[in-house]
C-alpha cells in the first residue's frame, strides 16, 4: 500500500495538464519540488526540467533519473462556425477512446474551460469511420465568434478529464497520465530520498518534454547534463487484459524491458537491475515493446550512454482511464532505491567497458 503522502503527490502530478510542447505548469511544480529537497535546477532552452545533488568527489560520473512530462493529448486547430472545436493529437491516441469524454481546454491566461467530446445520439445511429480530426469538441460556445471572444486560439491544449481514483482499498489506481507520470512521481520520489545522502556521482533527477512526439526534450537535455548512465522512468502497455501468455502483468513487479523499437537493451544493465530486485525481493517480468521510451535517445547521445529503462505496465495507456498497481509502483521504486545505493564510478566503468 501506498502512504497518503505518496498518494497525494500521485494525485498532483496526474491532475496538471502537459501535453507535448505546452509542459510549463508540471515543470514549475517539479522544479518547486525538487528545490524544497537541495537540488539545484537544470534545464535546456525546450523546457526539461531537472535536479542536480552534486558529489563531493571530485570529477564524479553523472548518473540521470529521468521521468517524461508530457501526456498525450490535443491542440485546437480549428473552430467551426457553430462554435465545436477542431483538434490534432499529440502522440497516439485512438478515436475510440474518445466519444462523449468530457475534455479540458486551457487558455493562454491558464483559465480551464469544460467540455465534451460530441456523439452522435443512438437516435441517429450512432458512429462510424471515427477519425480525431472530424471529432467535434463542444465547450459550451454558441459560434466561433463566441468561441475567440472567449479567448480560445489555435494551438492551445486539451486533455482528456481523467480523475483520480484509489480503486480496491489501495490495491490499484485510476487517473490520466501514469504515462508518464509514474516517471516524474518516482524522480520526485528519488529526489525526497537522496536529499540527505551523500553519493559518489552527480545525481541528476528530473523529467523531459515532448517525449511522446519522438524523445525530443531528451536529445536537448542530453547535451546539458551530458550522463555516464540515464536511468529512464516510463509506463508501459499492460498486455495482461489482452491475454495471460504474454509479457506486462499488472502486480507481476518491474518490467525488464530488453527490447523495443528505439533501443535493444544493455544486457549488463539488465543483470544489474534483476540482481537489486532480487536483493530487495521485488518480481520482474521481461517485457519487450514496439514502442519506445527516452533511452532511445539518451542512448544516442554523443558518443553514446549506457541507458536502462525502469518501467512498470499499466492498462489502457493513453486513455483518460489508465489503471496501475500500487505494489508495482512500491516495488520500483525500491529497486530503483536499491540500484542507486549499488552504483559507483567502478561499476559505471564496468559497463561501459563491457562493450569494448
Ligand atoms: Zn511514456
Amino acid at each position: 500500500m501506498l502512504t497518503k503522502r505518496e498518494l497525494k503527490l500521485l494525485e498532483k502530478v496526474t491532475q496538471i495538464d502537459a501535453i507535448p510542447g505546452i509542459e510549463h505548469e508540471l515543470a514549475k511544480f517539479v522544479k518547486e519540488e525538487l528545490k524544497k529537497y537541495g537540488f539545484t535546477p537544470v534545464t535546456d532552452n525546450l523546457g526539461s526540467i531537472f535536479g542536480v545533488k552534486k558529489s563531493k568527489e571530485k570529477k564524479a560520473p553523472r548518473i540521470m533519473v529521468a521521468g517524461h512530462l508530457d501526456e498525450v493529448g490535443f491542440m485546437v486547430r480549428d473552430i467551426t462556425e457553430m462554435g465545436f472545436i477542431r483538434v490534432d493529437a499529440r502522440g497516439g491516441i485512438t478515436p475510440n477512446t474518445l466519444l462523449s469524454s468530457r475534455v479540458r481546454l486551457t487558455l493562454d491566461d491558464g483559465t480551464k474551460v469544460i467540455g465534451s467530446v460530441g456523439a452522435t445520439a443512438p437516435h441517429y445511429g450512432g458512429e462510424s469511420d471515427l477519425k480525431i480530426e472530424n471529432l467535434d469538441f463542444d465547450f459550451g460556445f454558441i459560434s466561433k465568434e463566441d468561441a475567440l471572444s472567449n479567448g480560445v486560439r489555435v494551438g492551445q491544449m486539451i486533455v482528456v478529464d481523467g480523475p483520480f481514483e484509489v480503486l480496491n482499498g489501495g490495491k490499484r489506481l485510476l487517473a490520466k497520465a501514469f504515462d508518464n507520470r509514474y516517471g516524474v512521481f518516482m524522480a520526485l520520489e528519488m529526489a525526497r530520498y537522496f536529499a540527505n545522502i551523500e553519493l559518489p556521482f552527480d545525481l541528476y533527477v528530473g523529467a523531459t518534454v515532448q517525449e511522446e512526439v519522438g524523445l525530443r526534450g531528451a536529445k536537448t537535455i542530453s547535451a546539458v547534463i551530458n550522463p555516464d548512465l540515464a536511468i529512464v522512468l516510463d509506463c508501459s502497455p499492460a498486455r495482461d487484459n489482452i491475454s495471460k501468455s504474454e509479457e506486462g502483468h499488472l502486480g507481476g513487479g518491474i518490467l525488464i524491458r530488453y527490447l523495443d523499437r528505439s533501443m535493444i537493451a544493455f544486457p549488463e544493465l539488465l543483470t544489474f537491475q534483476e540482481e537489486c530486485a532480487e536483493a530487495v525481493n521485488v518480481p520482474y517480468q521481461y517485457f519487450s515493446s514496439p514502442g519506445g521510451t527516452d533511452a532511445g535517445a539518451f542512448h544516442l547521445h554523443a558518443t553514446g550512454v549506457l541507458a536502462l529503462t525502469h518501467c512498470i505496465c499499466a492498462r489502457s495507456l493513453h486513455t483518460s482511464a489508465t489503471v496501475v498497481d500500487t505494489s508495482d509502483i512500491k516495488n520500483a521504486k525500491k529497486v530503483l532505491i536499491r540500484m542507486l545505493k549499488t552504483l559507483n564510478r567502478d561499476k559505471i566503468n564496468k559497463f561501459k567497458k563491457a562493450r569494448r
